[in-house]
């Protein structure tokens, strides 16, 4: 019996089937709660610089409402092309190998759909972010989960990477760096990761979203590596280094054929960006490079506060080079990462996301993230310590 027989349903069982992320589950319950500090969304807490936000106003002043090319508009590819090139040494044809999208979110989606067909496989790396998945899932893939381990800082390595290819195998999905962990793949280690790819013969969908917040050396982009180039879907965006998530905006760059066909499902499904999104991306790379760096500069001292603090009260965490995550392990405490998430949240009002929403390798630790002021994260931290010694003292109720 399918599964639409069985529940009498008048959706796909892909619908049915279909699970809320387990940050999604856990923060309904913190909406209804006073006085919680929120380590739990992936969001920077600064607004969009005034600059971009007044370019975009001044344009529509101007009249700029319309839309524009389903590719985005050329000027902005320009820009991309200009930005990729000097940031991280890889070169794209503004006309031809870019496609903007509604943030890296919705490239991650149409990259799947023009990649796979029913059955085709993609390794994702375990933990990893919660919508790589589902959108395998949905462009009728099969995701299979690459284990990474803590004694690697949860890096994906090689051996497991060769093992879990097939002849199913079509591509890699991986962030880099890594949300939720926070790790940073260097050139060396993206070198081992590139020459299994190109021993199974795999497209490497690289989501760079976090590329700007690197907080030791320079970011390398896989795409940049020998042999990479012309096999590689290098995703990023501006949600995160120019608090722009609400605008909605990110790019794909690749090569043309799977740009091209990404354009086609992308011009019948989204038609294109809304043009108050591009104008703002293109203010953001011709003007944005101080605040972006006044930004990063300023999570890198909250990054250095959390950690310390982390390690400081019992948590242990490793040196997060990347991201805005903090991804300490628990279990020293003998609860599971849902059992801790919910009892720290009732207990002391602070919200941390568990491990396991971002794979079962994740068990065992929390992602915590540090875009939040200071002062926050040092209350945060405090009411942490007061947690941790409840709970050695049995004060604290958990759930079984
Ligand atoms: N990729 C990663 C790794 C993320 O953490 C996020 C958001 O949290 C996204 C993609 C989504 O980015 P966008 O806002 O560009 O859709």
């Amino acid at each position: 019996m399918t599964t639409r027989q069985r529940t009498g349903s008048r959706l796909s069982r892909r619908a049915i089937e279909l699970r809320p992320s387990g940050i999604r589950e856990f923060f309904d319950l913190v909406v209804d709660m006073d006085d919680v500090i929120s380590l739990g969304v992936g969001e920077p807490d600064f607004p969009t610089p005034w600059g971009i936000c007044d370019a975009v106003i001044e344009s529509l002043r101007h009249g700029a409402t319309s839309y524009t090319s389903n590719r985005g508009m050329l000027e902005l590819r320009v820009e991309i092309a200009r930005y990729v090139e000097r940031k991280y040494r890889v070169g794209y044809d503004p006309e031809e190998e870019i496609l903007v999208t509604v943030g890296v979110s919705e490239a991650v989606d149409l990259a799947m759909r023009a990649l796979l067909d029913p059955g085709d496989e993609v390794l994702v790396p375990d933990p990893s972010y919660v919508s790589y998945a589902p959108c395998v899932d949905l462009a009728h893939g099969v995701s299979i989960s690459v284990p990474t381990r803590l004694e690697d800082e949860f890096r994906l390595t090689p051996e497991p990477l060769a093992r879990a290819c097939t002849e199913r195998t079509r591509a890699l999905l991986f962030g880099n760096p890594s949300n939720p962990t926070g790790a940073v793949m260097r050139a060396e280690h993206l070198a081992e990761v590139a020459r299994v790819a190109i021993d199974a013969d795999l497209i490497v969908i690289s989501d760079e979203i976090y590329a700007e917040l690197t907080y030791d050396g320079p970011h390398t982009s896989i795409a940049a590596l020998p042999g990479m180039r012309e096999r590689t879907l290098l995703l990023n965006g501006f949600s995160k280094a120019d608090a722009m998530t609400g605008w909605r905006i990110g790019y794909a760059c690749g090569p043309v054929e799977i740009i091209e066909a990404m354009t086609r499902m992308h011009a019948y499904t989204t038609m294109c960006v809304p043009i108050m999104a591009q104008i703002a991306a293109i203010e953001a790379l011709r003007h944005g490079e101080d605040d972006r760096a006044r930004m990063i500069a300023e999570y890198d001292q909250r990054r250095r506060v959390f950690v310390n603090g982390l390690n400081r009260i019992g948590l242990d965490c490793f040196e997060p080079m990347g991201a805005f995550y903090a991804f300490p392990s628990i279990a020293g405490t003998g609860l599971n990462s849902t059992q801790f998430s919910q009892a720290l949240l009732m207990d002391q009002r602070v919200a941390v996301v568990p491990g396991i929403a971002f794979g079962e390798c994740g068990e065992g630790h929390v992602r915590c993230s540090y875009a939040s002021s200071i002062a926050d994260l040092r209350e945060a931290l405090a009411r942490m310590e007061v947690f941790l010694a409840r709970l050695a003292s049995g004060a604290v109720e958990v759930a079984q």
